[in-house]
């Protein structure tokens, strides 16, 4: 059914509602975006006092889900205390992923050593919960790839707003890797990336915004909501020959079945 009246429905797998830049409006932007056709949103906590604002936001909303992790930037602060408190976190929070987690090579915030020990870490309670991944990469497609191959037994694997080498795009196909896509590929200078997408199986794409991150060009405002994913897909659709409800759909079915949303899966 592709009626063009019909209500996109759309799930966006990677925000950051709780985020500081939308502390002076954040139920309105929250509901602009379901205006906008946001059906689910997954917030991504990426630090411990996410974890805490992450899970205050999804208490609020039934329709948000939240995903729990260090991200990589942040690799310093891992120690045995931190993966304690994120084990409890993830025992107590019920989220739906454990991520962003992964390798950063693009700054200097964090060494390789604590980037390596925080990534493990994690990936061994992703492991032993049995929850999705949700990685962040950042010039490190071989690192990851090495690291990658130690855990065959991960659940599925994301790889939140995809920028990495054709060799971690075709190792992410062979492995049933899901990839995020949102404003980065829509860039003008994204040319090679939308190339390595349009590879990738329509069964295996999730849309993001990543907000307040990465506003695709043209914003009026720097600040990116989820509203904006409506245009995402509009200009994303057609490098795997779909309109941009089609994509919205169909990227919504996969996240539906790869997170498990309860309200979705009523809904569904
Ligand atoms: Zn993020």
């Amino acid at each position: 059914m592709t009626g063009a009246s019909e209500q996109p429905s759309i799930v966006d797998t990677h925000t950051h509602l709780d985020d500081a830049a939308f502390d002076a409006d954040r139920e309105s932007v929250i509901e602009a975006s379901r205006v906008a056709g946001i059906r689910h949103f997954v917030n991504i906590g990426y630090a411990p006092d996410r974890w805490e604002t992450s899970r205050a936001l999804r208490d609020q909303h039934p329709d948000i889900d939240i995903a729990l992790g260090l991200h990589p930037q942040l690799a310093a602060q891992f120690d045995t205390d931190l993966i304690r408190e994120l084990e409890r976190a993830i025992e107590d929070l019920a989220p739906v992923a454990v991520g962003e987690i992964g390798f950063d090579f693009s700054r200097n915030a964090s060494s390789f050593e604590e980037q390596e020990r925080a990534f493990r870490g994690q990936l061994a309670i992703a492991a032993a919960t049995g929850l999705p991944t949700v990685i962040h990469q950042r010039g490190a497609s071989d690192a990851l790839i090495t690291e990658l191959e130690n855990w065959p037994n991960l659940a599925p694997i994301v790889l939140h707003s995809f920028d990495g080498t054709q060799r971690l795009a075709d190792w992410a196909r062979e492995h049933g890797c899901f990839v995020g896509i949102g404003g980065l590929a829509t860039r003008r200078s994204s040319e090679r990336l939308r190339e390595l997408l349009a590879r990738v199986p329509v069964n295996h794409l999730l849309l993001e915004t990543d907000s307040p991150y990465l506003a695709p060009p043209g914003s009026a405002n720097r600040r990116n909501t989820p509203a904006s994913l409506p245009a995402i897909a509009a200009i994303l659709g057609p490098l795997w020959n779909l309109s941009g409800e089609e994509l919205c759909r169909l990227t919504s079915r996969n996240a539906a079945g790869l997170f498990r949303f309860s309200p979705l899966n009523r809904a569904a």
